[in-house]
């Protein structure tokens, strides 16, 4: 069970031959403990920080976080992290200790860590050191926080956050006194970097329990983003939705690839509905144009979690288009591709999948045959490698212009020819191009 990479084992035992105590901890004695591969392999030792600089002197380090006691080994260009026993000292902010404290025992650097499955250490001489029960509650699939949950959340708000990915990654339940907990000081997660939230909310979206966890505590999340809780119970009164608003998100959210782009998309994609919402003479609703004010709305989120832009535009673009039609026919799929671009357009098909498979009114093999049906279709349109831009075209500006074209006439032009292309009314050859370019601009 325990196969530790060739980096974490020299730590180990570098230290060890120092006659220093060393142990692998947290993150990896759990997975490992869980029969997954390990993300990474932190190590935690009694050697204080000159001391692990000692042991270390001929190996590449970089002490960045050497006053709270951690040194990163490189080995083979591969990081470990060596961290001194050590327990923080008083939290005044909900964030930061004051102050991190050295001590000698591993167990008080247990203790100070979050939740009981991750508070366990192991080496090869001493074996697992679980001092809280982690064992038992990963064998019962159990988050519980390590001592008292009031004060653990208090310290760091944080590990609210940490508590649902956990749960949520790993299908775990959330034990009731954490739980209540978690309920009690959500309001504490506002003291909390955006940067740290947004770690934590991408890999609970991801987990195969978000749904469940989405559920549970929506009131956490709209806590975070108090502009998504009107989705909580609102009627949709259409025979096209099942459900309302929310529990459409949420199973949207399920649906979708697990990729932190889909994920966020889906959790906002109707956000804007409530805003755009009317009733028609027969009573039926309908959220006309709500498309726009889900992205008003999601910009505001997404900035508050300070998202990349990158990120932050693909999650807007995906929203902002996720009521446009998507079909196997060829020209519309060419015009998807000029508008989007291949990845954006694949990402579309599965938000649309998810979307209407979230409505609970449509049959599921129609919809998974539409998508596939449009993911073939598009698999074969692009092995043709269709012109679908004006990069693409097989004139250009100088073409254009040597036929007398000036000014905006070259672009226009051009872009004219491009909507021909697109719908297959004229083919993407050069002859013909400057050919009809010529007729056109009457030259
Ligand atoms: P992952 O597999 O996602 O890396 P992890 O448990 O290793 O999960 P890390 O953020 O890498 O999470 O943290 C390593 C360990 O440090 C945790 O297992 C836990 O013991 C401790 N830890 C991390 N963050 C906190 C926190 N906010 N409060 C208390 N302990 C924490
Ligand atoms: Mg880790």
């Amino acid at each position: 069970m325990w196969k530790l990479p060739a980096g974490a084992e020299f730590v180990l035992r570098r230290l060890h031959d120092a006659g220093y105590q060393a142990y692998v901890v947290g993150g990896c004695v759990r997975d490992t403990l869980l029969g997954k591969a390990p993300k990474d392999w932190d190590v935690c030792t009694n050697a204080l920080p000159h001391e692990m600089q000692r042991v270390f002197a001929d190996c590449h380090v970089i002490e960045t976080g050497l006053q709270h006691g951690t040194l990163t080994v490189m080995y083979h260009h591969e990081p470990f992290e060596v961290t001194t026993f050590r327990v923080d000292g008083e939290y005044t902010d909900h964030r930061h200790p004051d102050e991190v404290i050295f001590v000698a025992d591993v167990r008080d650097d247990l203790s100070r860590r979050d939740f009981t499955v991750n508070a366990m250490a192991w080496n090869p001489e001493v074996g697992v050191v679980d001092a809280f029960g982690g064992q038992e509650d990963l064998a019962a699939g159990v988050i519980r926080c390590v001592g008292e949950p009031e004060k653990r959340f208090g310290e760091d708000a944080l590990r609210i956050m940490r508590a649902l990915r956990f749960a949520s990654t790993y299908g775990f339940a959330i034990d009731p006194a954490t739980d209540a907990a978690i309920h009690a000081l959500k309001h504490t997660l506002r003291d909390v970097a955006a940067e740290r939230i947004r770690v934590e909310l991408a890999k609970l979206l991801c987990g195969d329990g978000a749904g469940d966890i989405l559920r549970a505590y929506r009131d956490v999340i709209f806590t975070l983003f108090p502009a998504l809780a009107a989705m909580e119970g609102f009627d949709q009164r259409t025979r096209h939705h099942l459900w309302d608003v929310w529990e459409h998100t949420v199973r949207a959210v399920e649906m979708v690839p697990a990729s932190e782009t889909l994920r966020l998309a889906m959790l906002l994609h109707d956000c804007g509905k409530i805003a755009a919402f009317s009733v028609d003479d027969q009573g039926e609703g309908h959220a006309y144009g709500h498309e726009e004010q889900s992205v008003r709305i999601a910009e505001k989120v997404l900035a508050e979690l300070r998202m990349d832009n990158a990120t932050r535009d693909r999650v807007l673009l995906l929203i902002g288009c996720h009521g446009w039609p998507v079909t196997p026919e060829r020209r519309l799929l060419k015009r998807r591709l000029n508008q989007l671009g291949e990845e954006a357009l694949r990402q579309l098909i599965e938000v649309k999948r998810a979307d209407a498979l979230a409505t609970g009114t449509k049959d599921p093999a129609a919809v998974e045959s539409h998508r596939s049906a449009t993911l073939s279709a598009l698999d074969a349109l692009l092995s043709e490698k269709p012109c679908v831009t004006l990069r693409e075209m097989a004139v250009n500006g100088r073409d254009v212009m040597a036929l007398g074209a000036k000014g905006r006439a070259v672009g226009e032009t051009l872009q004219w020819l491009l909507e021909q292309v697109l719908d297959d009314a004229l083919p993407n050859e050069r002859d013909v191009l400057l050919e009809t370019a010529r007729a056109h601009l009457g030259a």
